[in-house]
């Protein structure tokens, strides 16, 4: 783990270093640096010399040496995983997961440089054809609930695409972001071509947003940091893709497998302790069937097993920080109707129940507002346009669930619910090859996927005379 400052007494000022804490322990596992804006934008210099050698590149051996990092990264998968263990409190199943999800991304983009296709169009007079260029510098900053996976979303098309990368780390998660970048060095990127800069995101992730150099900036986190964000690249007419938070729903109908429906719900909400953009934190069920789906997910929450997280049996670890758990907890009064509740492990750790809640009001916080953690609301709808009417009550739009065993009402239900991600009697979000996104102030553009790699390129137009 580098540890040390990036800078000696000698040369320079020393490199603040922050402390990265456990928060399974609640101990420091490492320090790491902060760096400073001329830090920042010396790495952005570097990184913009480097796009020089980078963009030329052949495409094979672009994507050569894209391949060896997915190979890298999986020969790592365990030392990555137990790295995501110690520092975000991720299970170790979960984690594994997320590691070999940065090794699919990388593969699958791998394919691309040598496939980034424009067009010929037929014009008179000459010959007309379109080139994808690389966009340069890109920065992307990610949060802390998925160090691995958001970083790989973000990089791999980036640097198939032809671009550099910086990469800011969340604060609170910087470690598996530069274990990957020493994993990319060694599978034969050139130097600076992909650099992680730890550090606060008010000074380096606002660097990226600000700094004439950085050609596009792909951001992860909270809607209110990303429309800040956004207002900053608008400034700069800087090209900006957002992922941003959510309140999906799981909408469960009463002709609906109601056995596999409950117990698979919290599985839907409560993976990674709820902090996940994807999380089905509001579940939605048909009036008629709502005591018999209580009953059932009942025993479904007290089951989850919520323990140390490097067990292979763990199902749920800790909140990621003591500031996050305070920030959970609020949500939380004596007035809130809580009818389920699981248990925590006692002593160090930032642990919160797996918590099921029924407001009586369709505008509590509870149900409007993104907990990120282990709390879900039930609400009863009466039939199929009440369930579209309350599924589409929130400003988000990332994902959501539908349980029915009738086909038509499924696509029905699934094409007038404005959100990007839908999973039909199921809870899936994510697979690397379909594209990944939010509806209304859930975010902007789309990562994964085919047309990804768009997202990091600009198009030229080139026309030659073939006129005499
Ligand atoms: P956040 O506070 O918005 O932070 C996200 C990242 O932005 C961090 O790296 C942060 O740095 C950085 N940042 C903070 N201020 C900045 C600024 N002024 N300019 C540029 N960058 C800045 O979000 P979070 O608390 O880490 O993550 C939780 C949120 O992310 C939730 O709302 C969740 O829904 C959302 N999320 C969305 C998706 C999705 O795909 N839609 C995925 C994951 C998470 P620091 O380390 O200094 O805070
Ligand atoms: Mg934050």
């Amino acid at each position: 783990m580098p540890t040390a400052p990036l800078c000696s007494a000698e040369e320079g000022p020393v490199t603040a270093l922050h402390d990265v804490i456990s928060p399974v322990t609640e101990e420091v596992v490492a320090s790491v640096p902060s760096l400073s804006l001329e830090e920042t934008d010396a790495a952005i210099a570097r990184s913009r010399k480097a796009f020089e050698t980078w963009r030329h590149v052949s495409p094979g051996d672009r994507a050569r040496i894209l391949r060896r990092f997915s190979a890298l990264v999986d020969e790592h998968n365990e030392g990555l995983a137990q790295l995501e263990v110690r520092n975000a409190g991720h299970t170790i199943g979960n984690a594994r997961w997320e590691a070999g999800n940065v090794r699919d991304v990388l593969a699958y983009y791998s394919g691309a440089p040598e496939r980034l296709l424009g067009h010929q169009i037929p014009v008179p007079g000459g010959v007309d054809m379109t080139f994808h260029e690389p966009l340069g510098v890109v920065g992307v900053i990610v949060p802390w609930n998925f160090p691995m996976p958001i970083a790989g979303w973000g990089f791999a098309p980036a640097l198939a695409a032809g671009n550099t990368v910086v990469l800011k780390p969340a604060e609170l998660t910087p470690l598996t972001a530069m274990r990957l970048a020493e994993l990319g060095l060694e599978a034969g990127l050139p130097e600076d071509v992909f650099q992680v800069l730890t550090g606060k995101g008010s000074v380096v992730g606002e660097r990226f947003v600000t700094h004439p150099h950085v050609a596009k900036v792909v951001f992860t986190g909270s809607t209110e940091v990303g429309i800040h964000v956004a207002e900053g690249c608008a400034r700069g007419v800087k090209p900006v893709t957002l992922e941003l938070g959510g309140k999906s729903a799981n909408v469960i109908f009463d002709d609906a497998d109601l056995a596999k429906a409950a117990a698979t719900a919290p599985y839907g909400v409560f993976d990674n302790a709820g902090q996940d953009c994807c999380a089905r934190s509001r579940i939605l069920v048909q009036r008629s069937v709502l005591d018999e789906f209580l009953a059932l997910l009942e025993p479904a929450v007290l089951g989850v097993r919520v323990e140390d997280p490097s067990l292979d049996t763990s199902e749920m670890g800790p909140l990621i920080s003591a500031g996050h758990h305070a920030t959970v907890s609020s949500f939380i009064t004596d007035s809130t109707n809580v009818v389920i509740q699981g248990q925590v492990p006692s002593g160090p750790g930032y642990w919160y129940p797996a918590t099921v809640v029924m407001p009586s009001r369709e505008d509590d916080p509870l149900m409007t507002e993104e907990v990120f953690g282990p709390v879900v609301s039930v609400m009863a709808f009466d039939d199929e346009a009440d369930a579209i009417r309350l599924t589409n009550a929130t400003d988000y739009g990332l994902s959501g669930s539908i349980w029915t065993r009738d086909v038509g009402r499924a696509f029905r239900v699934a094409r007038a619910t404005e959100s990007g991600n839908l999973s039909i009697n199921s809870h899936s979000s994510v697979r690397y090859w379909t594209p990944f996104g939010g509806f209304k102030k859930s975010g902007l553009g789309r990562e994964l996927g085919p047309d990804a790699l768009h997202a990091f390129t600009e198009v030229k137009n080139v026309f030659i005379s073939t006129e005499g």
